[in-house]
C-alpha cells in the first residue's frame, strides 16, 4: 500500500484529515511535512496494517491522544492511557490561576486531588520548582500513569492513593487544586467520550458530588489564607461558589476557559 493509498483510507472512514497524517506519521516515526513529500513510497505490510487498525478505533471515537499515547499540556508532553482522563486545554487555565498565586521561589505545599495523567501537578511543578506537590487518586492504575509521566519529567511529586481528602489526614497545604469528575451522569455528551474512563468524568447524579466533597472536607487542609481552585462544567459556576461561600471561603470567583465557558471557580479560607 502506498502512502497516499493509506491516506485515501482514512478519508473513506471519515476520519479528520489532519488526524489521518499525524496517525500515519507516528506510526513511521516521521514528520508530517515527510509524509506528505512521500506519498508514493510504500508501506510495509505491518505499518500498513498497524495503520488500517489506527484508523478503524479512531473512525470508531477512540481518542486521537490514547491511538499515539501522549498528549501536550501546558507545554509538557504527558503519556496517556486508557486509564487516565485526556487532559484537555481548559484545565491550563487552572494551572495559569494556580501559578498566579504561586511566587516564583516560594517552598508552598500544593495537592491536586484526583490528578489522572498527572497533568495539573506536573505542570505547576515544572513551572514552580520550589514548590512541593503532592497528587492523590483513587485509581491505582492513572497513579501509575501520573508516576510515569513524574519520572520521565524528572519532575518530583508525592503521589498518595485514595479519594478526595481520604489519604491526606493531618495534612494542610497552602493551595489546592482539583479537576474532579463534574458530568451530570445523564448529560448526553458522555456518550461521545466512552473511551474514556467513566469515572474520571461523572460523579453520576447531578454531577455536583465530587465538588460538594472536596469542598466539604477542605477546611481542615488548608492553611489560612489558602486558595481552593476548582475545574467544573460551564453551568456549575453558581452551584461551586454557593458551596464555597457556604463553606466559608472568601473572594469566591470564577474564571473562563479558552472557550469562554466559566470553568474554574476558586475561594480562599
Ligand atoms: N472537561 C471534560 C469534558 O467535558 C470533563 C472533565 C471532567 O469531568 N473533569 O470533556
Amino acid at each position: 500500500m502506498r502512502i497516499a493509498d493509506a491516506l485515501a483510507a482514512g478519508r473513506e472512514l471519515g476520519v479528520d484529515r489532519l488526524d489521518t497524517q499525524l496517525l500515519l506519521a507516528h506510526r513511521l516515526g516521521r514528520s508530517r511535512a515527510w509524509l506528505l513529500a512521500h506519498d508514493e513510497d510504500l508501506l510495509s505490510r505491518a505499518t500498513a496494517t498497524a495503520f488500517s487498525a489506527d484508523l478503524a478505533r479512531r473512525a470508531a471515537g477512540v481518542p486521537f491522544a490514547y491511538l499515539v499515547g501522549e498528549r501536550e499540556f501546558h507545554g509538557l508532553t504527558l503519556r496517556v492511557t486508557p486509564d487516565v482522563l485526556v487532559p484537555r486545554p481548559d484545565t491550563e487555565v487552572l494551572v495559569d490561576w494556580a501559578l498566579e498565586l504561586l511566587p516564583p521561589g516560594a517552598p508552598a505545599r500544593v495537592a491536586d486531588l484526583g490528578t489522572g495523567s498527572g497533568a495539573i501537578a506536573l505542570a505547576v511543578k515544572n513551572a514552580r520548582p520550589q514548590a512541593s506537590l503532592t497528587a492523590s487518586d483513587r485509581s491505582a492504575e492513572a497513579l501509575a500513569v501520573a508516576a510515569d509521566n513524574a519520572a520521565r519529567l524528572g519532575l518530583d511529586i508525592e503521589f498518595v492513593h485514595g479519594e478526595w481528602w481520604s489519604p491526606l489526614a493531618g495534612r494542610r497545604f497552602d493551595l489546592v487544586l482539583s479537576n474532579p469528575p463534574y458530568i451530570a451522569g445523564a448529560d448526553p455528551h458522555l456518550a461521545a467520550l466512552q473511551h474514556e474512563p467513566r469515572g474520571a468524568l461523572t460523579p453520576e447524579g447531578d454531577g455536583l458530588d465530587a465538588l460538594r466533597r472536596i469542598v466539604a472536607g477542605a477546611a481542615p487542609h488548608l492553611e489560612a489564607g489558602a486558595w481552593l481552585l476548582l475545574e467544573h462544567g460551564y453551568d456549575q459556576a453558581e452551584a461551586v461558589q454557593a458551596l464555597l461561600v457556604g463553606a466559608g471561603f472568601s473572594q469566591v470567583s470564577t474564571r473562563r476557559d479558552l472557550g469562554g465557558q466559566p470553568r474554574c471557580t476558586g475561594g480562599r479560607r
